[in-house]
């Protein structure tokens, strides 16, 4: 098992405000900034809607916390109304981009196949793909979990990923928002699972980080972070209050 240092993504969803943006990001930098790091060892990244990216990159000035988007089209350009390229992206300042969250699997019908085409145009453009991953209550009751994330792998990681483009993040669904989060060992299984997949299938794969996501805050985030191949969070609602992601990014 390769050691690799901790990313805690902030995905922000739909949520917030240009204002919101601003003091949130100040809260980050001033306590990241005083106290030798404010105790944060792992990488930090934060995703806010799209209207706000251009904002949220020149807020971010003068500290080490990255910025993401939350989709992107997998054109590079042309008519395709509403749709936004990984180039206008990395163009606003990003260097990452979540796709195929279980919110637009569910809310906009993404397959895989569309997944692994909207994550190769982002590595194309040079961002970094998280892609997201997980089963679902009825699929993890049916005993499905395993072989659901496999097939969510296999098919959402495009040809020419490598360490250097690609995070996978497991989110089982029925974990996000909902105060619920697997057993440890349950995590465990998953994650160990990934592992093999991406070290047989990707440039690289051993050395891919693996994240976590679901319910995770300060109180559980220690237990959830020392699961082997955890390699760090991927944070909904914790996301919005610079104390608890910063106290989830402090536990790594
Ligand atoms: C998410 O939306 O990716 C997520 C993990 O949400 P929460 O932390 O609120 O469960």
């Amino acid at each position: 098992m390769v050691k690799l240092r901790h990313l805690v993504a902030g995905n922000w969803k739909m949520n917030g405000s240009r204002s919101m943006a601003a003091a949130l990001i100040a809260e980050l930098k001033t306590q990241c900034l005083s106290g030798g790091g404010g105790g944060v060892s792992a990488d930090l990244l934060v995703c806010p809607p799209f209207p706000y990216l251009i904002h949220a990159s020149e807020f971010l000035m003068g500290s080490n916390i990255a910025l993401g988007a939350q989709d992107c089209a997998p054109q590079e350009s042309g008519a395709h109304t509403g749709d936004v390229s990984a180039a206008m992206l990395k163009d606003c300042g990003c260097s990452h981009v979540i796709l195929g969250h279980s919110e637009r699997r569910t809310d906009h019908g993404e397959s895989s196949a569309q997944v692994a085409a909207k994550a190769k145009a982002a590595q194309g453009a040079g961002l970094i793909a998280i892609v997201c991953v997980g089963e679902t209550d009825s699929q993890r009751d049916a005993g499905e979990t395993l072989k659901v994330v496999e097939s969510q792998i296999v098919n959402s990681i495009p040809a020419g990923s490598t360490t250097a483009n690609l995070v996978v993040a497991y989110e089982p669904v029925w974990a996000i928002g909902t105060g619920k989060t697997p057993t440890a060992g349950d995590v465990a299984a998953v994650h160990a699972q990934i592992r093999k997949l991406l070290v047989a299938g990707v440039k690289g794969g051993e050395a891919v980080r693996i994240l976590y996501g679901g319910s995770v805050k300060p109180s559980n985030a220690a237990e959830l972070m020392a699961v082997p191949e955890v390699n760090g969070a991927l944070v909904g609602g914790a996301s919005l209050k610079a104390a608890d992601f910063l106290g989830i990014a402090a536990a790594c």
